[in-house]
């Protein structure tokens, strides 16, 4: 290791900064972060320097650097653009014992900045001695995923209750099994999730009873998204790395799957449509055992988890139970496959509105208020209506929605093997019998369908059935 990595107090410490352009600005934020007191010197400063010139703990010397600058300073940074000025700064730190930073400048460096991810009171700081800065970014960047904001806050109510814990545990194996039950378990999730108080009660709970609790799990539903892996969202990415259990549906592409911690527990609970599954209660019991076990438990959902995703029936099961939840939303079917087929769901000269349907069963079917969605200016986007496509015509046209409206079917959205078929609402019969389409579909039923031909950009072109393709 050729750098010793260490934090230092700089908190009115006097620090020596060489430069007056935009590089030196940022050091001297960076400076003032850390409460130091910076000696800036400097002949002309630049536009990005001027307003922190106000800080009282600031002070300038417009002049060339020489070595007296150096008097009294526990650092030095040189931030100039003048290659000769800064080794200047470099020799005069040597032979004065005063580690000098040469920014972007190894060589010349007596001690380097790392990339930093900032969740004060958690700093974690990452270098590579110089070797290749590139991959120190790269190496924060996950980090950043990886670490949410949430780390800093949980930080910052341990501190707090440090003393209490203290007494509370005396014996230092003890002590240390306590905060891994409160950063693993409910205690973090409290706080990962804005319930300050609860997060607070269990700490109390873990004080008062003077032994860490059988760890409860938690469980999160994170909806996947439609299919390409790119659409999870980060706090999705997040809840996968934690997961010791994914219980997930058939909908879920496998490259999501991929990103769940590797040695989590993969639990398939896929409902085909018509096929035989894993019931609803059985999805229920398994999310309570895990938990109990005090595992952390992701339930992975297609698309949306509020949105034709029973997600609202697993919550009241775990609410029921006293079990803590959090839910990270996903990018549902009718979002992914309006904007992967170029159809915007709403647009000012073809539609207001836009409603997801569910056609899952031909009561479902007929349960739902035609009339209204036969509206005009409206897009409609049924979800599981591959079954349903000639009712979904025969109904929409009986009460008034012309025969001639575009409707788009978006089969596999998002993924390699979306196709996209364009046709009208008249001949949804024939696309039924002849188009060989196969779930999951999205059935896009609007005005706004039309434009996939002009506006498509993903994967294989639109086809179009029925009257259109025999006149082409
Ligand atoms: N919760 C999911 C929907 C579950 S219902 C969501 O928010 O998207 C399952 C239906 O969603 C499928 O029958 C299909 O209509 C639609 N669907 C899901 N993924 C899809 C995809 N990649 N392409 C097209 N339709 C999809």
């Amino acid at each position: 290791m050729r750098h010793f990595p260490l934090f230092a107090d700089l908190a009115g410490r006097r620090v020596l900064l060489v430069g007056g352009g935009e590089v030196a600005a940022r050091k001297l934020r960076l400076l003032l972060d850390a409460d130091a007191r910076v000696r800036l010197v400097a002949p002309r400063v630049g536009d990005a320097l001027v307003p922190l010139l106000q800080d009282p703990r600031v002070v300038h010397l417009a002049e060339p650097f020489a070595t007296e600058h150096l008097q009294g300073v526990l650092l030095a940074v040189a931030a100039t653009d003048d290659r000769a000025v800064n080794a200047a700064v470099a020799a005069a730190g040597r032979e004065r014992e005063v580690l000098v930073n040469v920014v972007d400048d190894v060589e010349l460096s007596s001690f380097i900045v790392p990339a930093i991810v900032d969740r004060s009171p958690l700093v974690i700081a990452v270098s590579t001695g110089g070797a290749a800065p590139v991959l120190a970014r790269l190496v924060r960047e996950k980090l950043e995923v990886a670490i949410d904001g949430s780390f800093g806050a949980l930080a910052v109510l341990l501190e707090r209750w440090r003393a209490r814990l203290k007494a509370a545990f005396p014996d230092l194996a003890r002590r240390r099994q306590a905060y891994e039950s409160a950063v693993r378990g409910a205690v973090a999730a409290h706080v990962r999730a804005g319930r300050a108080e609860a997060a607070e009660y269990e700490l109390r709970a873990l004080v008062a009873g003077g032994r860490a609790p059988a760890g409860v799990g938690t469980v999160t539903l994170v909806g996947a998204g439609p299919g390409d892996a790119g659409l999870l969202t980060l706090n999705g990415l997040r809840a996968l790395q934690r997961a010791d259990v994914v219980l997930h549906d058939r909908l879920v592409s496998p490259e999501v799957l991929d990103l769940a911690r590797r040695d989590a527990d993969r639990i398939s609970v896929g409902k085909m449509a018509g096929g035989h599954s894993v019931g609803q209660g059985r999805i229920h019991e398994l999310m309570l055992e895990h938990a109990r076990a005090g595992r952390h438990v992701v339930r992975l959902k297609g698309g949306d988890p509020f949105v034709f995703g029973r997600g609202g029936e697993e919550l009241e099961c775990l609410a029921a139970h006293g079990i803590p939840f959090q839910v990270v939303p996903g990018i549902t079917a009718a979002l992914a496959c309006g904007a992967y087929a170029g159809i915007p769901l709403t647009h000012r000269e073809h539609a207001q509105s836009v409603r997801l349907v569910t056609a899952h069963t031909g009561e479902a079917l007929a349960g739902l208020d035609w009339a209204a969605l036969a509206e005009e200016r409206q897009t409609l986007a049924f979800y599981m209506g591959v079954g349903g496509l000639a009712a979904i015509r025969a109904n929409l046209v009986a009460h008034g929605r012309p025969a001639c409206t575009p409707v788009a079917i978006v089969e596999n959205g998002s993924r390699a093997d979306q196709r996209v078929t364009l046709a009208t609402l008249g001949e949804l019969d024939a696309v039924a019998r002849d188009g060989g389409i196969r779930s999951p579909a999205l059935v896009i039923v609007g005005e706004v369908a039309a434009l996939a031909s002009q506006l498509h950009w993903f994967g294989a072109a639109p086809r179009t059935l029925g009257a259109l393709s025999v006149a082409a």
